[in-house]
């Protein structure tokens, strides 16, 4: 449903968390974030962005990247579990997700017979699976061309933003079919599902479409298509009033 993702200098809960408070108007059933700081730290579950808030004022971090997700619930029932971020197999690969993955199931079953297994009800965690799939098959393949060859293979309707442990400096975002942009700052950048929760941050936006995704790091971002063709997209100024 919400998506909020910051890399930069400064500390990513606090600007995911008042960004996904900023989406809790869409409405939503469970509310999660993914940092890191050497390592992924996650937290999830069902309930209110608050609870979210809670937990990470119990156990503070000061990543300074991560992503959120506000979820309403598709495929899978909304509880812990199925609450994203979703993540890999050898926990390397962490994703949030807004749309329907129509073929997750065949998708599903071919992994399941390459030996993966997987822990979740939900469309979005094939996903993680496929990715990790194709980056651990394939010799020498780097990791952006690892989430365009699973994309390739994926039907329905995706917003996507997506971390490596591997390449822990960036964010990798893609959008079909759900609304992504990028709000470019100093230093920083921002993602989000909509606007409102990159307004207080910066008024220069990048608005993904669809078959598009974007690498993205505190000092630039790289829009290209899933098939490799690199875009030059337009900086739009948002309203002041927005
Ligand atoms: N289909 C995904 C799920 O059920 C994402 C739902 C959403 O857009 O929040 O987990």
């Amino acid at each position: 449903c919400g998506i909020v993702g910051y890399v930069g200098e400064n500390k990513a809960s606090d600007v995911i968390v008042k960004g996904l408070e900023r989406l809790e108007y869409r409405g939503y059933d469970s509310a999660g974030i993914a940092l890191y700081n050497g390592q992924l730290d996650i937290k999830k579950g069902k309930g209110k962005v608050q609870i979210l808030r809670n937990k990470l004022e119990a156990d503070p971090s000061d990543a300074c990247i991560g992503i959120g997700h506000t979820r309403w619930a598709t495929h899978g029932a909304p509880n812990d579990v199925n609450s994203h971020p979703h993540v890999s197999g050898s926990g390397k690969i962490a994703l949030v997700h807004n749309g329907i993955i129509e073929n997750y199931n065949s998708l599903k079953k071919e992994l399941k017979n390459k030996g993966r297994s997987f822990y979740t009800d939900t469309d979005t965690e094939v996903i993680a699976q496929l990715i990790e799939e194709i980056y651990e098959s394939e010799e020498d393949i780097d990791f952006e061309k690892a989430v365009q060859l699973a994309l390739k293979q994926v039907v329905g309707t995706y917003g996507l933003a997506i971390m490596n442990v591997e390449k822990p400096d960036r964010i990798i975002v893609a959008r079909k079919g759900s609304p992504l942009l990028l709000g470019v700052g100093d230093g920083e950048m921002f993602i989000a599902s909509d606007a409102s929760p990159i307004v207080e941050h910066t008024k220069k936006v990048v608005y993904l479409d669809d078959g598009e995704m974007a690498i993205v790091t505190k000092d630039e971002y790289q829009v290209k298509t899933i098939e490799d063709v690199s875009l030059t997209k337009k900086v739009h100024e948002l309203a002041m009033s927005v």
